[in-house]
């Protein structure tokens, strides 16, 4: 009984250690909900970090009741000692980790001489230092176990074209291409890969929100600012989490190990890089 006990302990602990382990930010709905419950699929226990701690519980209890492993965190990635936070918590409780997904962002819409210096300065905070902490945390984390880790970071089409009253957003999505190259090439001798993804037109809560305020400034009717951006897509359809998630679920599998300092589209066809 006590032999067959230990076996199953040990068993249990070889299997626990095989399973890889991803942290996401921004889980708690749209393209971060997406992508934990593509790669809760893939077989990753997963960690969501999230603002509202209710919104990422919700995503993780949907995971746990379908037989994933996930856990829920609060962690805001502007302040730097919450992702590092986030990390020790996800090592703590899953004993390791092997990919991060730096998804949590926000939008603002303005023409670019209206921009205040506050909305600059949160687009800043969240987008682009928030993705600095989160590479810098996951890189820690990777070297310290002594093993090769992912880090996927969100950037857009946006990141790749500067858009019409997203002008500061834009700014911050150039940024997270940038910021990808160079860590990638920082830490490829610790086999650390650093990537990106670039969505199109994505239908979350974002887009809502983008959709309402590019409605105001032009005074037109909800729902017809993102029709004309839709019209816009050559597969003919507005893109959804999971069209996102299938890129991401290819980026944090062996299937991309060779692949790094990259930021892919996945937009249905509307910027051709
Ligand atoms: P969303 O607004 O629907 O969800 C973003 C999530 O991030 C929310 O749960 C929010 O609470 C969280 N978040 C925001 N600030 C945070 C912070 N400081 N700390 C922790 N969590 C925070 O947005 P989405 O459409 O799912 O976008 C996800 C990512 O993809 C963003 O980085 C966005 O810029 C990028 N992206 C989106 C689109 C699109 O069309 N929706 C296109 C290209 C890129």
């Amino acid at each position: 009984m006590y032999s067959s006990n230990m076996k199953n302990n040990s068993q249990r602990r070889l299997i626990s250690m095989a399973e890889k382990v991803a942290l996401i930010t921004g889980a708690g709905q749209g393209i971060g909900e997406g992508i934990a419950l593509q790669l809760a699929k893939d077989g990753f226990q997963v960690a969501l970090a999230g603002r509202h701690l209710d919104k990422v519980q919700r995503v993780a209890d949907n995971i746990n009741k379908d037989g994933g492993k996930a856990i829920a965190i609060k962690a805001d990635v502007q302040i730097k000692k919450d992702v590092f936070a986030a990390v020790d918590e996800t090592v703590s409780q899953l004993g390791h980790l092997d990919v991060f997904v730096n998804n949590a962002g926000i939008a603002h819409v303005a023409q670019v001489l209206d921009t205040k210096e506050e909305d600059l300065d949160r687009l800043l905070d969240i987008n682009v230092k928030g993705t600095v902490f989160g590479i810098q945390a996951a890189a820690t984390q990777f070297k310290k176990q002594g093993t090769p880790g992912k880090i996927i970071n969100a950037s857009s089409i946006a990141g790749h074209e500067g858009f019409e009253l997203l002008g500061a957003y834009s700014a911050t999505k150039f940024a997270i291409r940038g910021i990808t190259q160079a860590a990638a090439k920082e830490l490829a001798q610790d086999k650390i890969t650093v990537n990106a993804y670039c969505p199109g037109i994505v239908l979350t809560p974002m887009w809502d929100q983008i959709d309402a305020e590019m409605g105001e400034l032009h005074n037109v009717p909800a729902g017809e600012s993102i029709k004309a951006y839709l019209k816009g897509i050559a597969l003919g359809r507005g893109e959804q989490p999971a069209d996102v998630a299938n890129l991401v679920s290819f980026l944090a599998s062996d299937k991309a190990d060779y692949i790094t300092g990259q930021a892919i589209m996945v937009d249905g066809g509307i910027k051709y890089v």
